[in-house]
């Protein structure tokens, strides 16, 4: 089965000025991948129309779908619609259908339709209407010898329900489309180059239908599985078993699958088990207790959280001794096994999580250098800890620290089984 191929333009200066972020392409990128449509290039483009036009001219030699967004308007700044008539030899002319729309949509809002809103409805005459109704620009559609290009606003909640409501189904119809299946294992604990060593050969035996990527996020790590096919349950049982023969390689890593994210996870394993959580975060300034409560439920198992971040705070509220810390420092495994005990007992948790380090920019000193921190986790009295020699930038540093502290705790949860 051939592949379909697409490219995304999105057009406008806000978006090379860096004043707007491009989600455009972000979300029809994985819509078409949703449908079967491989998305070989996306490129952004200024309101420049010979920019525009080489642009329209590169994407069509690679592509048989190209998919615009932006600069629809009717003001002087808008370039689309003139650039797509030119590029297809076509006038601009008042289109009867459109009109009829674009009156419609204004009625039904309470509101004139003056002249430069009427000029919407003066589109290419080589293009076909696609609806827009929930604004005022009317999307386009061409076909030239079997490539199509579709031009859609800019606005993203109009483009998205022009995308869902008329040119997906559209492209359907349009192209004969393979299905692509995704299975996504997620690991954690395990760095890229570690894993691909350990999975080298599993990998060199994949058959050539299905492709392997290693999607590396903050401390965890995401393996995808694609298949690219015609029968969806056969792709299904080919990955699954792909994937049972992958386990017994990299089990003790994996914390989910597809969509699960390590606090929901953890989440989870706690429920089941009737156990409970609590936290002291010194470094980490409650990031941890944010992404634990930010999964809905969490009050069934956390208990809460300290964020003692003055060594009299830890000593006072939390009982560290002061020995420890005048003995080994506020960033030291002695301390940090303190404050998870300390933490467990004081909150009445089963499960005591504690992070202490140097999170940066300023503050390390040779033996204890920006990005030194310790992690632990503490259940029935025992601790485990980590040390972790991290970067040089505060906010990755805390990213960080909060998946060593739920990896940390995964591994616990899942070892006691
Ligand atoms: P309309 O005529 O309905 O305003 P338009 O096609 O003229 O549509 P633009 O003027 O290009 O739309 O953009 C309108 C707004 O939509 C921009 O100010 C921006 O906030 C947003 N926008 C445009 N392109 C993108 C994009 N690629 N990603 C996210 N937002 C975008």
């Amino acid at each position: 089965m051939k592949k379909i191929l697409a490219e995304l333009i999105t057009i406008g200066d806000e978006i090379l000025y860096g004043q707007t972020l491009d989600t455009n392409a972000h979300w029809m990128s994985g819509q078409l991948d949703a449908i079967g449509v491989k998305v070989v290039r996306r490129t952004t483009c200024g309101d420049q129309e010979e920019e525009i036009l080489q642009v329209f001219a590169e994407a069509e030699q690679r592509a048989d779908l190209v998919l615009i967004t932006g600069g629809l308007g009717p003001t002087s700044d808008d370039l689309t619609k003139p650039c797509l008539a030119r590029y297809f030899d076509s006038e601009i002319v008042m289109n009867q259908q459109a009109l009829a729309e674009l009156e419609a949509y204004m009625t039904s809002r309470g509101r004139e339709l003056n002249k430069l809103t009427r000029l919407q409805a003066a589109l290419p005459d080589k293009c076909e209407v696609v609806s827009n109704d929930r604004g005022t620009a009317c999307g386009m559609w061409f076909n030239r010898n079997g490539k199509v290009f579709v031009s859609m606003p800019g606005v993203p909640h109009e483009m998205r329900y022009m995308m869902v409501e008329k040119v997906m189904p559209r492209i359907q119809r349009a192209f004969d489309l393979p299905i692509i299946y995704h299975k996504i294992i997620r690991l954690a604990g395990i760095g890229e180059s570690w894993l691909a060593e350990k999975i080298e050969q599993w990998e060199k035996s994949l058959p050539k239908t299905v492709k392997l990527a290693y999607l590396p996020g903050y401390g965890d790590l995401k393996l995808r599985l694609t298949s690219l096919a015609s029968d969806l349950e056969l792709q299904k049982k080919e990955i699954d078993q792909l994937v049972s023969s992958l386990m017994p390689l990299i089990q003790e890593y994996v914390y989910g699958y597809d969509d699960d994210s390590l606090e929901v996870v953890i989440g989870r394993l706690l429920k089941e088990k009737g156990l409970t959580l609590a936290l002291a975060e010194s470094c980490t300034g409650g990031y941890v207790a944010h992404r634990i409560t930010s999964v809905a439920g969490s009050s069934a198992y956390f208990n809460g959280a300290m964020v003692p971040y003055q060594n009299e705070l830890k000593i006072a509220q939390l009982g560290v001794k002061e020995a420890t810390i005048v003995t080994y420092g506020a960033v030291s495994e002695e301390t940090v096994s303190e404050m998870a005990l300390n933490i467990a007992q004081k909150f009445g948790a089963d499960y005591g999580l504690a992070s202490s380090g140097i999170a940066g920019p300023g503050g390390g000193t040779e033996e204890k250098p920006i990005g030194l921190i310790w992690i632990a986790c503490a259940i029935g009295g025992k601790v485990t800890t980590r040390k972790l020699n991290l970067t040089k930038d505060r906010d990755v540093n805390i990213k960080l620290t909060a998946v060593a502290l739920f990896t940390l705790l995964h591994q616990s949860l899942v070892a006691n089984d």
